[in-house]
């Protein structure tokens, strides 16, 4: 009944105060973004290859103009509801690249990044997890949480040079070998920058043996 109510308020307000696009602030439909610059974000169709660990980082989009600025949203100006628009790209981009031939329902689990005890950001929400619970219904795929452990408390990435990542996030996840049940792990980001974290990860589960490691992350750096 709330929620009823809520809508329509929402959808008053909404009429009096129209959501401006985030991309080119005109009228809003949906996702925060209007018909036309929803239309117009693509796939990247170059070739180029982003390898962490020798292992390829999958990714629909560089991290760059329109794709950065939802992230950016949706990291910092809660537009919460981007994760939907996320996983539908990384979906499309799934059955649009060779990961669709090779992870099934019966081979994989999906698996994010996690942060240390669940840290709650001022978002209130974990981002990346949003993206992965909905990607996981999507593809069918079974999603787990308790693979893989954040043991150490971490200063954000960000704020770091390349060299000061590697450091700072070295020796900081655990894994629990014993929650897998699959021979394929598909770990999800949302943006591979150094790879400092993606390489720390991949090298964690190159020590299990019969364990194959797919990389998708929303964006990617050019290096
Ligand atoms: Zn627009």
């Amino acid at each position: 009944m709330i929620s009823k109510i809520q809508k329509i308020i929402k959808k008053f307000i909404n009429n009096l105060y129209p959501e401006k696009c985030i991309l080119c602030n005109k009228n809003s439909e949906e996702f925060h973004l209007c018909k036309t610059c929803l239309k117009n974000i693509k796939f990247s169709t170059d070739s180029y290859k982003r390898i962490v660990n020798s292992v390829q980082i999958f990714s629909p989009f560089f991290y760059k103009d329109e794709i950065q600025k939802l992230i950016l949203n949706y990291k910092f100006k809660h537009k919460k509801s981007l994760y939907k628009l996320f996983s539908k790209f990384l979906f499309d981009y799934f059955n649009f690249c060779e990961l669709k031939n090779i992870l099934t329902p019966e081979n994989t689990i999906i698996i994010g990044i996690p942060s240390y005890k669940d840290r709650k950001n001022k978002r209130g929400y974990n981002h990346i997890n949003l993206i992965i619970k909905e990607l996981s219904k999507q593809l069918n795929i079974q999603y787990s949480d308790k693979i893989i452990e954040k043991i150490k408390y971490t200063k954000p990435q960000y704020n770091l040079n390349y060299s000061e990542r590697y450091e700072n996030i070295k020796n900081s996840f655990k894994i629990n070998p014993e929650n897998i049940n699959k021979s394929n792990i598909l770990i999800l980001d949302d943006i591979v920058t150094s790879g400092a974290t993606a390489s720390e990860i991949i090298n964690l589960f190159k020590t299990l043996k019969n364990i194959n490691i797919y990389f998708l992350s929303l964006s990617v750096v050019k290096k």
